[in-house]
């Protein structure tokens, strides 16, 4: 998004520096309008500064409906345990459903929940005419405070992308978004995409070299991660393109930091300054992990997911000046933990379904897998025994229509809805996942957890487009007070 400097207004600029906006605002918007003297409007100020957050930390488990984090639960903690998260004093639930569909992408999906617009599916921060809507994290740049964003998907893929750029097709958009990026200076930039960066995206030249000229610091490893020191401002990409799965970082020898390592790191720089911050942190693999029906990877990636939130959690619980909201975007794949689960079998499992498929060898001639791959991958990594009839229809279902083979996340779908119906995951099934848009995507409500300053609020049946404004309150408030504003003048 480009830079939209608003002229506010003194009384503005000193809201929102005070922090969030939420609920109470707009009744004291109406009293500070209404206020005789700059001392009543001081008071009404400083009476919102007491509840109002310094510091705002939104965490998005992409596809984390009600289903995946009981099947982490069921996994985790067994049927009397309890995730972290679950421990937040104020609930709520959230419908998601987009301008132009019932079952909403992640674009659209952040676009609501960062600007307060419902857009169509595959938008990213613009509102369903395409008109460029700001977002709460630049609002509070705009207000003078440090902002951030981590994804275990690229950094610039559509919730980190929501909260920080506009593109009216996100599948186009990455470079742009990270051109955006430098433009808009934002101080904590952590997760996949290193390819949208370099080589030669600015001019002939990285984009990490331009962030550099900028006084970023630059990491690509979890070793460079934890050496950073004193910076400004830190980019951190640690993967041509997502960050590898939980499960499989220990067989590709990877040297990726987790969740937890980039949120720490991330607050650490922002909460150098006095002002406060904004930061989005998003579990993005879950929803992967859910679109192959693969229970095992939505256990651990919900569980890094939920331990994150506990150290966040931790870590404003010391301060009292912190509002934390955690929620999803949206749900994937219908998921829940049937009865006959075979949780036991499915906790066997090592690897994500993605690095099965990149274990089958192709025929030469029929450019398919062979029938010995698939039954030898299936044994070894799922302990699972496929019939011939099995193994043809598995065969029939990684191609497209143009008999070809399909990318390995793709066949990693296939791989996963064979090894959840074998073990009873409760998951759509392949022709519905094929026949939708999202890839299965549900319209199913998600859960909504919030806890610190300015928390009382989220409770309820609550709509995506609501939790900007009750972070910010900004798009009435802000439209109000300009307009308020600028009749005075
Ligand atoms: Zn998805």
């Amino acid at each position: 998004m480009t830079i939209k400097k608003k002229v506010l207004g003194a009384v503005f600029a000193g809201f929102i520096l005070s922090g969030g906006t939420y609920g109470l605002f707009n009744d004291k918007v109406d009293s500070i309008l209404s206020a005789d003297s700059e001392k009543e409007k001081q008071e009404v100020v400083d009476e919102v500064d007491k509840h109002a957050p310094k510091n705002v930390i939104v965490m998005v488990g992409d596809g984390m409906g009600v289903g995946q984090l009981e099947i982490a639960r069921l996994m985790e903690h067994g049927k009397d345990g309890q995730l972290f998260m679950e421990s937040l004093e104020n609930v709520a639930l959230m419908h998601t459903y987009s301008a132009n569909n019932f079952a909403t992408d992640s674009a659209a999906a952040g676009t609501a929940i960062a600007t307060g617009e419902k857009t169509n599916n595959e938008s990213i921060g613009v509102d369903a005419e395409g008109n460029e809507v700001d977002s709460i994290l630049d609002l509070y740049q705009d207000a003078g405070k440090k902002v951030g964003v981590i994804s275990t998907n690229t950094v610039t893929d559509a919730t980190p992308a929501a909260f920080t750029g506009s593109a009216a097709n996100r599948w186009s958009g990455q470079e742009e978004i990270a051109r955006q990026m430098l433009t808009n200076e934002y101080d904590v930039l952590l997760g996949g995409g290193a390819s949208y960066f370099g080589p030669g995206k600015q001019n002939g030249k990285d984009l990490v070299e331009a962030f550099e000229d900028k006084g970023y610091s630059t990491v690509s490893t979890e070793e460079g991660l934890e050496n950073v020191e004193n910076t400004e401002k830190l980019l951190g990409l640690f993967s041509p393109s997502y960050m590898s799965y939980k499960t499989d970082r220990d067989e590709l020898n990877s040297k990726e930091p987790s969740l937890q390592e980039m949120t720490d790191k991330a607050i650490e720089v922002l909460s150098n300054d006095k002002d406060g911050f904004f930061l989005m942190v998003e579990g993005a693999r879950i929803d992967h992990a859910a679109h192959a029906g693969d229970a095992t990877g939505v256990w651990k990636e919900t569980i890094e997911f939920d331990q994150t939130v506990r150290q966040v959690v931790t870590w404003a619980e010391q301060r009292k000046d912190t509002l934390v909201v955690v929620l999803a975007d949206h749900e994937t794949m219908g998921m829940s933990a049937t009865e006959p689960m075979n949780i036991e079998a499915l906790k066997d499992i090592e690897v994500s379904p993605e690095y099965m498929a990149g274990k089958l060898i192709k025929d030469g001639e029929t450019q398919t897998f062979t029938t010995e791959s698939v039954k030898q991958v299936f044994k070894e990594y799922a302990d699972i025994e496929l019939s011939d009839e099995e193994v043809q229809e598995f065969l029939s279902n990684v191609k497209n229509n143009d008999g070809d083979v399909y990318a390995a996340y793709r066949v990693g779908w296939e791989i996963g809805s064979v090894i959840a119906s074998h073990y009873h995951v409760g998951v759509v099934d392949t022709d519905t996942r094929a026949a939708s848009s999202t890839g299965g995507h549900t319209g199913n409500m998600v859960p909504v957890f919030a806890t610190g300053a300015g928390s009382d609020d989220f409770e309820g049946v609550l709509d995506n487009t609501e939790i900007m404004e009750k972070i910010a309150n900004s798009a009435k408030f802000k439209a109000k007070l300009a307009k308020e504003n600028s009749k005075g003048k």
